[in-house]
């Protein structure tokens, strides 16, 4: 990010991050051991509670001109509800300052405290998004969040441990560590031709929902979690047994056994 920072300041050019779930990775500790004099969490499973792989991954934010951030994600508002962080509040309001319609009401006469939603953005009409996250905010506090975000964490690395101890499975990519993971779990099937049922086949049960992608040329299967409710151990114990099911599944299919 220095670097960048640097180029696009000889060059002229605006640095925006694109922060849809990093933001709030923001708000974990960036040190394994965790000694912030703040903070009431003791650390517990080094590979579960370490966080500074996502420290350093959403490090320099602080550097761009403007970040774009989803709380409909990690914060679990309603959908799409985003944050959009700019330096330079003048440059939108050039933009989308309204020319002063007379049905638009006092607005313009009226010097405002805090610029109008109608001044900055290309929408005149909108829900009050930020009611709900401001809500949550309130209702959770700094610590609430983090300690909803370590949970899933916690998850995500539970079932990366469980599928690389699984033979069936290989956990992608293959020189990420257990401790680097933040949200998404990525893996496939070590057997190639039963790969591309796996998608299919998980969701199929109806208990989880997993997505499709492809990496390196092959398909692949993605966990991720958001959910403001994870409960570690029983969520992990409903993923694992899944897991164990799914490719035993399979290879009886491949061999036509019902
Ligand atoms: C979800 C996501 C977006 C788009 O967000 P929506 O507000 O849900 O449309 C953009 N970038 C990344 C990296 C995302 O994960």
């Amino acid at each position: 990010m220095v670097q960048i920072r640097d180029t696009c300041d000889t060059y002229g050019a605006w640095v925006h991050v694109d922060g849809a779930f990093g933001l709030l990775g923001r708000i974990l500790p960036s040190s394994s051991t965790d000694n912030r004099s703040d903070s009431p969490f003791t650390l517990g499973h080094p590979l579960h509670d370490s966080y500074s792989s996502i420290a350093i991954g959403c490090g320099g934010m602080e550097l761009a001109d403007s970040i774009t951030g989803d709380s409909h994600k990690l914060l679990n508002v309603p959908y799409d509800c985003g944050f959009f962080f700019s330096r330079d509040l003048a440059i939108a309001t050039q933009v989308f300052q309204n020319a002063g319609a007379a049905y638009l009401g006092g607005s313009f006469t009226e010097p405002d405290t805090i610029t109008s939603p109608l001044h900055i953005g290309i929408e005149n009409s909108r829900r009050f998004r930020a009611l709900p996250v401001y809500a949550t905010l309130v209702a959770h506090g700094r610590y609430g969040i983090e300690e909803m975000l370590r949970r899933q964490v916690k998850l995500v690395r539970k079932i990366a441990e469980y599928i690389r101890s699984n033979s069936f499975y290989e956990l992608l990519p293959h020189d990420r560590h257990i401790g680097e993971h933040f949200i998404v779990v990525l893996f496939r099937l070590s057997t190639p031709r039963w790969n591309e049922k796996l998608v299919e086949k998980i969701n199929s049960y109806r208990k989880i929902y997993v997505s499709g992608t492809v990496w390196e040329g092959q398909p692949a299967c993605r966990i991720a979690i958001s959910n403001h409710a994870v409960d570690v151990d029983a969520d992990y114990e409903l993923v694992k047994s899944l897991l164990e099911e799914v490719p035993l599944q399979l290879k009886q299919e491949s061999l036509g056994l019902p």
